[in-house]
């Protein structure tokens, strides 16, 4: 257990996992889910479906300034705030920035993740993407929803949660940029009409409100939220829509390859 495990964000458990669909996302660090996944997530919260967060790692090497310790309490503190915003769970699985790899150790924190989640559809980063720890997490997710569903997976873990019935509907959401490692354009399979809860997207990533100070010196990008909007521009530029989310769904063999994102929220799949 570290410092930022188990934080729970929100009402109560029963309040937010009342619903009967329910939504797991995982992202490497704590924002990535906002700047990539936040409006559909706020969608499917809108129609009543549960919503739980998890980030693998704490964002310690998210400052120029402030030791680990500091900046992991402060980002911790940040990420619940987001979390509430939409009503939440949200669990840091206390991994470490630049040293996320799929291991035995962190697949089972994650497949105890999704257990806990019960998930029907759950997000995470696209296969290939800028950073490392978004890759490996991406990898870590896949295994963990065709794991979780495994009886004799234990994963040893204090208090553990039953396997899941089934193996769960996974979408990546779209790379950073929206192009692959090579800089080369990377579009997504569908594209969700995010337009509506722009505001309530841009809200959530305000909260990290650490993050601005610290990508200014490290990537030579301000305006943070800016930069959050006309990523939503150009993914909605793709699917004629003025603001989207872009998402592609892994559809091999034992994965559910029907597209249940389009019963609930607008799907444009150009
Ligand atoms: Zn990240």
């Amino acid at each position: 257990m570290g410092r930022c495990q188990a934080v729970f964000a929100g009402k109560t458990l029963a309040s937010a996992w009342g619903a009967a669909v329910k939504v797991l996302a995982v992202g490497a660090h704590p924002d990535d889910i906002e700047f990539m996944c936040a409006g559909t997530l706020f969608l499917l919260r809108e129609a009543g479906f549960g919503v739980r967060l998890a980030t693998v790692s704490a964002g310690d090497c998210g400052s120029a300034e402030l030791p680990p310790d500091e900046i992991m309490a402060i980002r911790a503190r940040e990420a619940e705030e987001a979390a509430a915003l939409l009503d939440a769970p949200y669990t840091c699985l206390d991994e470490r920035d630049c040293r996320i790899f799929l291991a035995p150790e962190l697949l089972a924190k994650v497949v105890e993740e999704v257990r806990r989640a019960d998930p029907d559809i759950v997000f995470t980063h696209f296969p290939q993407d800028y950073m490392v720890d978004h890759e490996e997490t991406s990898r870590a997710v896949r295994s963990a929803a065709f794991s979780a569903p495994m009886p004799n997976f234990s994963t040893g873990l204090a208090d553990p949660a039953p396997p899941i019935a089934h193996v769960p509907h996974l979408y990546y959401w779209a790379p950073m940029e929206l192009k692959d490692i090579l800089g080369r354009p990377a579009p997504s399979q569908l594209y969700v009409d995010v337009g509506p809860v722009m505001e309530r997207k841009r809200e959530m990533l305000a909260c990290h409100r650490s993050q601005r100070d610290w990508l200014l010196k490290q990537h030579g990008v301000d305006e943070y939220l800016n930069a959050m909007v006309e990523s939503a521009k150009g993914a909605g530029a793709l699917a004629g829509l003025d603001y989207a989310e872009g998402f592609t769904q892994h559809r091999g063999h034992a994965y559910p390859s029907d597209n249940v994102l389009a019963e609930y929220v607008k799907v444009t799949a150009p």
